[in-house]
C-alpha cells in the first residue's frame, strides 16, 4: 500500500511555546504509527530545530520546511537553503503552496528549480497543484493541473518522481470553509494519478501519494481519505488544534 500521510500545514501561525505545547499534545497521536501511515508537520522555518528535537526516536513522523529557495548558497538575504535544512536533517519541503504562488509569485518554472535542488539534497518535495475558482467554474481544472504537473515535475526520471507526494489544493477550498466533495478530491486524483501513469506507467504512478489539501477536519477527514486515490491530506487550519490534528491523523486509512 502506498503511505498515507496527515501533513499539518502551520503556515505563518503559533509562537514558539505554542509550537512546542501542540507538538507535546500530539505525542500520544503520533506514536506507534503502522509501517504505511506518516505524520508530517510543516512548521515555520525558525521552529524548524525545535520541531525536530520534539520528533525524536519516532517512527514514520517528519519535519517539513514550507519553503527553500532556488539557490545553493550566497547573498541572498533572509532566504533558507536545502543545505540549511540538510543540516538540520530536515528530509521534507512543501513546494508552489498556491499562498506561494500568488503572493511571492512562484512560477511552474521557478518550482521545476526547487524540486531538483530538493531531489540533489535528498529532500522529498511535498507538490502542491491546484486550480483557482475561476478556473473551476470554466471547467478546465483539469488542464490547469496538468500544465502545473508538466511545467514542474514531469522532466524527473521515474526514480526521481517515486520520491515526490502530490498534493491537490483546489484554491476555492482553502481556509474558505468549502472543501471540495470527496467525489470532487476522488475525481482530481485519479486524474492526476492518470497524467502521471501517461508518462510513467501504472506501477509508478500507483505508488505515489496524492494528499487532498482545503478544509480539512476531524469531522470530513474520513470521508475524504476514504476515497480509493485520496492518501490522506495536507491541513492548515485544523492542524493548529490538537485533538482536531489527532482525529484527522487516526482517520488515515
Ligand atoms: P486549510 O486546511 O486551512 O483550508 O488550508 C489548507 C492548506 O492550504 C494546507 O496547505
Amino acid at each position: 500500500m502506498r503511505a498515507q500521510i496527515a501533513a499539518a500545514n502551520w503556515k505563518m501561525n503559533l509562537t514558539l511555546q505554542q509550537g512546542e505545547a501542540l507538538l507535546d499534545d500530539l505525542s500520544k497521536a503520533t506514536d506507534n504509527l503502522d509501517n504505511h501511515r506518516v505524520v508530517i508537520f510543516a512548521v515555520p522555518s525558525p521552529y524548524l530545530a525545535m520541531a525536530q528535537e520534539k520528533i525524536k526516536g519516532k517512527t514514520n513522523v517528519f519535519i517539513a520546511a514550507q519553503n527553500v529557495y532556488n539557490k545553493k548558497s550566497g547573498a541572498f538575504t533572509g532566504e533558507i537553503s536545502v543545505e540549511m535544512l540538510a543540516s538540520l536533517g530536515i528530509q521534507w519541503v512543501v513546494l508552489g503552496h498556491s499562498e506561494r504562488r500568488e503572493y511571492f509569485n512562484e512560477t511552474n518554472a521557478l518550482l521545476a528549480e526547487k524540486v531538483n535542488l530538493v531531489l540533489e539534497f535528498n529532500q522529498q518535495p511535498i507538490f502542491c497543484c491546484g486550480e483557482p475558482l475561476e478556473i473551476r467554474e470554466k471547467g478546465t481544472q483539469n488542464d490547469y493541473v496538468a500544465t502545473q504537473l508538466q511545467e514542474s515535475l514531469c522532466h524527473l526520471s521515474a526514480e526521481q518522481l517515486q520520491k515526490v507526494v502530490i498534493a491537490y489544493e483546489p484554491i476555492w477550498a482553502i481556509g474558505t470553509g468549502k472543501t471540495a466533495t470527496s467525489e470532487q478530491a476522488q475525481e482530481m486524483h485519479a486524474f492526476i494519478r492518470a497524467e502521471l501513469a501517461k508518462k510513467y506507467g501504472n506501477e509508478v504512478a500507483d505508488n505515489i501519494t496524492i494528499l487532498y489539501g482545503g478544509s480539512v477536519k476531524a469531522a470530513n477527514a474520513k470521508e475524504i481519505f476514504g476515497m480509493p486515490d485520496v492518501d490522506g491530506g495536507l491541513v492548515g487550519g485544523a492542524s493548529l488544534v490538537g485533538s482536531e490534528f489527532a482525529t484527522i491523523i487516526s482517520s488515515l486509512k
